[in-house]
């Protein structure tokens, strides 16, 4: 019989669940003397939140991250902001808005009651984080100042120049050194999590290990809640921090929690574009960008070719000549399309031949129409810090006047590129953020949650902290109220000691190998595989071909990797070996759900399934569900689990960004 999945949705009408349910919580006394241990594995925008709210609340908090500081988790890299609709700029924004703009934006594929929840907890997060003291952007009159990002017609991103994530976890940390300081929250830098314990069904602790000394260390507790963010990584090349990697997800995943949705991958539109086969990372140019950069590629493809051979540069094609395909194909939102949309865009004029740069695979981001409507000045103020980010890297400066066309200051464009930048699939959560595993939750990026099959800009954060400060902290205590009466679990279980024995036995095969490639050399390859067969544009015969090809450079990996030194100490190879491990696990779950799918939608582009125009063509009648993964041993295909999307307040329709 089919596994039937409970979401544990509160039943009524939409807009009432969230407050419904928060007025059925039984709520174990905050600062109680109950002594309920919570484990929080990351300390990025979701651990820490969740890690200082928990902790104020009087649980016991163990957090444990990878980094030196919390404050240097991956978080800190998001530049353009947050959403939350406060309807600042009077635009006609409203809960309800922001709760279609990102179940529309996601192509009809996300639960529909977390949606609502996340939109209405949005206002909650900004008040939170001025308070703490975020630095937001202000309007001249003191008022907070929002901007535009892809897939809404208001303005209702919060941000603090281009570094507003590491503006909010700053403001997080704060809070979290609170608790630190108040002896609620331990914090264990550069531990990183290799498995995690199930004792009677239930995630009872994890096995860490000492980055700095190697060595194995057990931690029990009530429950467990992973923050351990995406598995953009999986395709090597990535807007994501280098140290990002999957692998609490994955061992989660082996041990049972289902991982739901992994095909829907983001590739955003604007990142500098690959230029060589030495890079191990890429750049994103943020999204905010588009509300002042117009893309555009030339209109005559002699002007294309000119380009790619370097004999013309952008600055010299007039007006005329020009092609903003975006505004071209989409009156409506223009250059504000969501990113899914504007990548496909992208690459169907690059394969085309209209691509600007050497490779041809790139198109132009210019500001050339907003500075001199607007001035530089007042450009530079919105975007300095990425315009000087842009010269660093490319030794173009966005701002510099290069040409003047019947009287036209023309200035140098970017140019830009899609590249793999978030995850919305992960590991599967109920209502209540608990994965499959009773116990075990996920928050953040690393669980599937609220955005379907493509996120729209500004909104990870948003999901973050809403997971982190104002859903998880009432939903585990559902969990937690029954746990007042079982006893923390000792570490000298039998289930502890064979975890942490499988870990070692892991370390000790990869270090024997003693092959002779490096871990890189086969991530590097892996991630061209992804990006070939698994990326933009997918097809059944590709990602069949792409499996085949992942279970090749698998055995390679198991045979003829090379990892120096021992176990003992700091050996940063052998934990990329571990995550490559792992990465190879995700690759080709991506792949089966990929293949599974014979529709289009968001991020996941199967090219069988497009229309006319190429968009992507869904197929509600057999594929509206959430896709969940159950792990079936390694070389196994994994067994899939629906979880049908049920929709009340929001009619299913054809997305359209047209008009
Ligand atoms: C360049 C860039 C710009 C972005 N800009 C925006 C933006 O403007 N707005 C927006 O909404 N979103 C943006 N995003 C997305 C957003 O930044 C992320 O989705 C979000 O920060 C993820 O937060 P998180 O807390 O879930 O995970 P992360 O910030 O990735 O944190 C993961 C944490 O888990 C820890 N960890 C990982 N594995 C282990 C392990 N095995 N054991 C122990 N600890 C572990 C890490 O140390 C870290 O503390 C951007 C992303 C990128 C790449």
């Amino acid at each position: 019989m089919a596994k039937v999945i409970d979401s544990k949705i509160p039943a009524g009408p939409v807009p009432e669940k969230w407050k419904e349910y928060k007025a059925h919580q039984r709520l174990v006394n905050p600062k109680n003397k109950l002594k309920l241990d919570v484990i929080v594995v990351g300390t990025g925008l979701a651990g820490a939140s969740a890690a200082a709210s928990l902790g104020e609340m009087g649980f016991n908090v163990i957090n444990l991250c990878i980094q030196d500081s919390p404050r240097r988790a991956h978080s800190i890299a998001a530049q353009g902001g947050i959403n939350a609709a406060k309807c600042y700029q009077n635009d006609g924004d409203s809960v309800y808005r922001l709760f279609y703009d990102t179940v529309k934006g996601g192509d009809y594929r996300a639960r529909e009651a977390n949606v609502y929840r996340l939109a209405e907890v949005s206002n909650n997060i900004i008040d939170q984080c001025v308070a703490q003291g975020v630095p937001f952007a202000r309007e001249y009159g003191g008022m907070l100042a929002n901007r535009s990002f892809g897939g809404a017609q208001v303005s209702r991103t919060f941000y603090a120049k281009g570094q507003t994530g590491q503006q909010l976890l700053l403001g997080a940390y704060s809070s979290l050194s609170c608790q630190v300081n108040a002896g609620k929250v331990k914090l264990y830098t550069r531990y990183e999590m290799e498995d995690v314990v199930i004792v009677d069904g239930r995630a009872r602790g994890i096995i860490a290990k000492d980055l700095c000394t190697g060595k194995l260390v057990r931690f029990s507790a009530n429950a467990v809640v992973i923050a351990t963010g995406g598995y953009g990584n999986t395709y090597f090349l990535s807007t994501n921090a280098m140290g990002c990697n999957c692998t609490a997800a994955v061992q989660c995943y082996r041990k049972g929690a289902y991982f739901a949705n992994p095909s829907y991958v983001q590739i955003h539109p604007t990142c500098i574009p690959v230029h060589g086969d030495k890079q191990s990372k890429l750049t994103l140019m943020s999204e905010s960008l588009r509300n002042d950069g117009r893309i555009w590629v030339p209109k005559k493809i002699e002007d294309a070719k000119a380009l790619q051979a370097g004999t013309k540069q952008g600055w010299e094609i007039p007006e005329e000549d020009r092609d903003y395909y975006l505004e071209r194909r989409y009156p409506a939102f223009g250059n504000l399309v969501p990113r899914d949309v504007a990548s496909r865009a992208a690459k169907e004029r690059c394969d085309k031949g209209f691509g600007v740069n050497n490779t041809g695979l790139a198109v132009f981001l210019d500001f050339s129409e907003s500075i001199n409507r607007l001035g530089i000045d007042v450009i530079m103020q919105r975007y300095g810090n990425l315009f000087e980010m842009y010269e660093e890297i490319t030794d173009v400066f966005p701002g510099d006047v290069a040409n003047e066309i019947n009287g036209v200051k023309y200035y140098k464009p970017m140019m830009i590129y899609p590249a793999i930048h978030y995850t919305m699939g992960g590991i599967w959560v109920d209502y209540e953020l608990q994965t499959s595993i009773p116990g075990l939750f996920a928050i953040g990026e690393c669980n599937f949650s609220d955005h379907g099959a493509n996120r729209l800009g500004a909104s990870a954060l948003m999901q973050g902290l809403a997971d982190g400060y104002f859903v998880l902290p009432y939903t585990i205590q559902n969990y937690l109220a029954d746990q007042a009466v079982w006893p923390k679990v000792s570490t000298n279980l039998p289930e502890f000691e064979a975890a942490e024995k499988a870990v070692d036995a892991e370390m000790d095969r990869l270090l024997k190998i003693q092959g002779k490639r490096s871990v890189d050399s086969i991530h590097k390859e892996l991630g061209h595989i992804m990006w070939e067969y698994v990326g933009m544009g997918r097809t059944a015969e590709g990602l069949k071909t792409g499996l085949k090809k992942m279970h090749e450079l698998e055995k390679e990996f198991d045979e003829n990797l090379f990892v120096p030194g021992t176990k003992e100490g700091l050996n940063i190879e052998l934990d990329k070996a571990i995550h490559l491990r792992d990465f190879f696990t995700m690759g080709q779950l991506v792949a089966f759900d990929a293949l599974s799918r014979n529709e289009s939608c968001g991020g996941h582009f199967r090219e069988e399934y497009q229309t006319e125009e190429g968009e992507a063509k869904r197929d509600d009648e057999n594929y509206f569900y959430v896709g969940c993964w159950e792990y079936q041993g390694k070389g196994n295909e994994p067994e899939l689990i629906k979880e049908p999307l049920e929709y009340e307040a929001i009619k299913v329709q054809t997305r359209n960004y047209k008009n």
